[in-house]
């Protein structure tokens, strides 16, 4: 756990710290320019956020529903570009649930399929031609015409011919009228890996690693993973005329994250869709938990000082600046962006206090959380910075971990898990699920 913390935690924790400082430049030039709604300021993309999947599928379906009910009417085809994975399951059982009962026919739909491993059979267990049948082609009235997925059957000589026929196929469907993505923890879309370029077309590539790791529960083992898949390109993506990305699960939300508010890059694929006109991304709560105006709403607008918010910020605060509460300085809460915090509260000193006594009465003893370090508690002394004249009662001694050797234990508190470093000048509380 130590090795994780030097290792993984401390790197996180600069990404987060850069990452946060490029938002700040957002907010100023967006400022100079014209009025904004600040709640959404560093979300470069729409994001609807939905308490489950459940409900954020039912509403995508609903979108293409209504789509193929609108082409209907105008008797037009409706060219639906579709996502395998886990991510769109519930969305394809909510359509062929709209088939049954609410007499959605897909008579008019014609779907092109974002990508195929490569090699593989298109009946083995695996392959997308069969995730599309199971979960959703067989049990509505599609055109079987109508369906194209790239074919991981295809001899490798003729792959380059296969490519530009689908993307001609496509072309000829008069483009794709709704696109549905899912979103690879890497920032893939379709299999367009981290490096793909946004005018990029249907084409075959290898996977990343990640990718072959992150999909490898669908294979008896990750050697049997293919090394390459068949994918749309991103220029193909960007051609559709509306993009709608879902992600569910905590899992997700950094590079729901990245891909929203960053500036877009090449080594976030999904991040290049912000250079599309009508791109909406569908998420859960848990996926949209990183997002700037979820974890640290003070710097998107106004924000309710509730306890709960104030620890969370302070506690934040503390990690970026990798120093302990009580030794935060009214600089410091000004430069985080938490003037408004120190104007309601009266100064850091405080707050700070506040902070250090909802923490300190929020850790528990033993159970201490499974899978994690027990922690034994015992109490040390550190220097805590000079009392003030206004202030009451100030701790003399601060709890601390009695592994003093050791650089962290973990705890946990009633309402997060954290890790103790020992510091000279008291508890840096490193949050493992703020
Ligand atoms: P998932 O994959 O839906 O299985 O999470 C999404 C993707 O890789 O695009």
């Amino acid at each position: 756990m130590q090795v994780f913390a030097a290792t993984i935690l401390f790197p996180a924790i600069d990404i987060l710290i850069s990452l946060t400082g490029n938002k700040r430049k957002h907010i100023y030039m967006a400022t100079k320019t014209a009025p904004i709604d600040l709640a959404d300021s560093f979300e470069k993309i729409p994001v609807k956020i939905y308490p489950d999947l459940k409900e954020g599928s039912r509403f995508v379906a609903q979108q293409i529903a209504d789509l193929i009910r609108a082409k209907q009417q105008k008797k037009e085809k409706c060219v639906l570009g579709l996502a395998t994975g886990s991510t769109p399951k519930t969305l394809y059982a909510e359509l062929v649930r709209m088939h049954r009962e609410e007499k959605l026919s897909f008579k008019n739909v014609v779907t092109f399929n974002l990508d195929e491993y490569y090699p593989i059979d298109n009946k083995a267990l695996q392959s997308y031609d069969r995730f599309m049948r199971v979960n959703l082609f067989d049990h509505v009235d599609i055109n079987p015409k109508n369906i194209h997925i790239p074919n991981g059957e295809t001899r490798k000589e003729a792959i380059k011919a296969h490519c530009s026929d689908y993307e001609k196929k496509i072309k000829e469907a008069g483009g794709i009228d709704l696109q549905i993505l899912g979103i690879g923890n890497n920032g893939h879309i379709g299999f367009n890996e981290p490096g793909s370029g946004i005018y990029s077309k249907t084409r075959l590539i290898t996977l990343d690693t990640s990718t072959r790791i992150a999909n490898s529960y669908e294979f008896a083992n990750i050697s049997e993973v293919p090394r390459l898949a068949i994918t749309m390109g991103i220029g193909t993506i960007l051609q559709s005329r509306k993009i709608i990305l879902m992600a569910w699960g905590s899992g997700k939300a950094p590079v729901i994250k990245m891909a929203a508010e960053d500036d877009d890059n090449e080594h976030v694929p999904a991040s290049l869709l912000q250079n599309h006109d009508d791109v909406t991304f569908v998420v859960d709560e848990a996926a949209a938990s990183e997002l700037t105006r979820n974890k640290s709403p003070w710097l998107t607008g106004d924000c309710e000082w509730t306890p709960k918010m104030i620890k969370k910020a302070v506690v934040n605060m503390a990690l970026k600046l990798k120093k302990p509460v009580l030794s935060l300085t009214n600089a410091d809460y000004n430069e985080y962006g938490l003037s408004d915090l120190l104007v309601e509260k009266g100064d850091a000193y405080e707050i700070n206090l506040q902070v250090y006594y909802l923490l300190r009465d929020s850790i528990t003893g033993w159970p201490g959380g499974e899978n994690l370090i027990p922690i034994c508690l015992t109490t040390r002394n550190v220097q805590i910075p000079t009392r003030r004249k206004s202030s009451s009662s100030l701790p003399t001694r601060m709890m601390t971990s009695s592994a003093w050797a050791a650089p962290f234990s973990v705890c946990r508190t009633r309402d997060m898990r954290f890790m103790l470093a020992t510091r000279p000048a008291g508890i840096l509380p490193l949050p493992m699920n703020l």
